[in-house]
């Protein structure tokens, strides 16, 4: 948004900038310029307060797969606030809800998987699933593996140690943050990461050999686990290259490093399979799951855990007496319900499927319309996800400076258009709920390019 809102003392902008802190924003240029209201959603489309629709083209934060205004959830919803509104999985206690779930979770986990927690957000379930790596450690007599392994772009939430494995600056800065052990690794992106001459075969190799010499100056006795995403999402839609999980996967067993996979973005038919750890060949002991869990109509996240994981920690939470990681509303029956009914719409709307024939149209109708513009060096994806990377030359390949601020000037003009993206510096990044149909993805792909298009033109660009 470029220009100054009207600030009318009791608009709704105005009582916002008086009232409400907000995440992932300037502050200071907030109170300048106000929010975009957003007040109402049907399908893939959102609508203004002043009657402007938009095509939501990030599910809002990466979340709302299923789209506005399904009706079986508020159902589902309804009946179980008033069958029972709450309840808790703590001292012995259970319900039905909760139960259903993590049995329906299991049976399509990926990889086998024994048991489930829940937590409320998708860093509520990535900072305990660190906890539980420790846990874990200390209960088969290892307690000197502490550390943590994530990439330098990844993103795993905004609590103490799940912003600690996020590797983004902006969840550091300014925060005394990461704690001590949490550790980075380069993030296995070619196009910003090769060195010149370097095939992509060559940067495969040149990080797994990197990423061994660091374990091994680290000790691998000391660290826990390696946290990773199949598709680094809010790092810039990076997909990595053909053979870095074999590899990393490799290495990890190699040295008893458990392997944790953030699919908070990627399951649930994100990536054109119900689950990202299937897309990308992954193995991992532990899957944080939330966002499309619940498609964000209610606050749910969960953590499933492999069987090595679960008989290890019950066994020692009989020696301990108690296992103390609990949350008021782990297992939310309300929000347990809607998750049930949003699976049983991923399974009957054949989501992944239908992602994965999607996945064509969106990404070949973004390589036909902007596959040659000068200011794209690359288009990236898997199923519904993408990323279009914006540069300031494609021959030879010029990344923008960041403070040309051209991938968020291109969200504003997108914007304008009608088209809600998300600019990651210079990477738009794209995620649309997964009922968009082709003639949506079409319409999708004209105002990116039409914004490009327009932000290339602009004096200065
Ligand atoms: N992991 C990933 C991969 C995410 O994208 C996010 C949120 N964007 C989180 C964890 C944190 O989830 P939440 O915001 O629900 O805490």
């Amino acid at each position: 948004m470029d220009t100054d809102l009207p600030s009318l003392p009791n608009s709704l902008e105005a009582r916002d900038r008086r009232s409400l802190v907000h995440g992932l924003t300037d502050l200071a240029r907030h109170l300048e310029i106000g929010p975009k209201i957003i007040e109402s959603g049907r399908g893939v489309w959102v609508s203004d307060g002043e009657g402007r629709t938009y095509l939501e083209g990030m599910s809002g934060l990466w979340c709302i797969s299923l789209g506005y205004g399904q009706e079986r959830l508020i159902a589902a919803c309804e009946a179980q606030m008033r069958k029972l509104a709450y309840y808790h999985l703590t001292n012995h206690k259970g319900h039905p809800a909760p139960i259903e779930l993590a049995e329906k979770l299991l049976e399509i986990a990926p990889v086998p998987m024994s048991h489930v927690w829940f937590a409320n957000s998708g860093s509520e379930s990535a900072d305990c699933a660190a906890r539980l790596c420790w846990y874990y450690w200390n209960a088969v007599g290892q307690p000197q593996k502490r550390k943590f392994l994530a990439h330098d772009r990844a993103y795993h939430g905004n609590t103490i140690a799940a912003a600690s494995l996020t590797g983004t600056s902006y969840a550091h800065e300014g925060f005394n943050l990461p704690l001590d052990g949490f550790l980075h690794v380069a993030t296995p992106h070619y196009l910003t990461g090769a060195q010149p001459d370097e095939t992509e075969e060559q940067f495969v190799a040149r990080l797994l050999a990197e990423l061994e010499a660091r374990i091994l100056a680290e000790g691998p006795e000391t660290i826990a686990a390696f946290f990773t995403e199949p598709v680094m999402a809010a790092g810039g839609v990076i997909v990595p290259p053909e053979g870095y999980f074999d590899g990393l996967q490799r290495l990890l067993n190699k040295h008893d490093i458990l392997l944790v996979a953030d699919e908070v973005v990627t399951a649930f038919g994100r990536t054109g399979e119900m689950f990202g750890t299937t897309r990308m060949g992954l193995e991992p002991d532990l899957i944080v799951l939330a966002k499309g869990l619940t498609s964000a109509y209610i606050p749910m996240s969960a953590l499933m855990m492999n069987a090595r994981i679960f008989d290890a920690i019950s066994a020692y939470s009989g020696r301990l007496g108690i296992f103390g990681l609990t949350m008021t509303y782990s297992g939310h029956p309300v929000a347990a319900a809607v998750a049930r009914e949003a699976i049983a719409l991923y399974e009957e709307l054949a989501i992944p499927e239908r992602t994965k024939a999607l996945e064509p149209v969106l990404l070949g109708g973004l390589r036909d319309r902007l596959g040659g513009h000068p200011n794209v060096g690359d288009i990236r994806g898997t199923g519904l996800l993408a990323g279009v990377q914006l540069v300031a030359r494609r021959d030879p390949l010029t990344l923008f400076d960041a403070s040309a601020r051209f991938g968020p000037r291109v969200a504003a003009l997108a914007e304008d258009n009608g088209l809600i993206v998300r600019a990651i510096g210079d990477t738009i990044a794209i995620c649309p709920p997964l009922v968009i149909d082709e003639a949506e993805i079409a319409q999708l792909v004209d105002r990116l390019a039409r914004a490009i298009e327009a932000a290339a033109a602009e004096p200065g660009a």
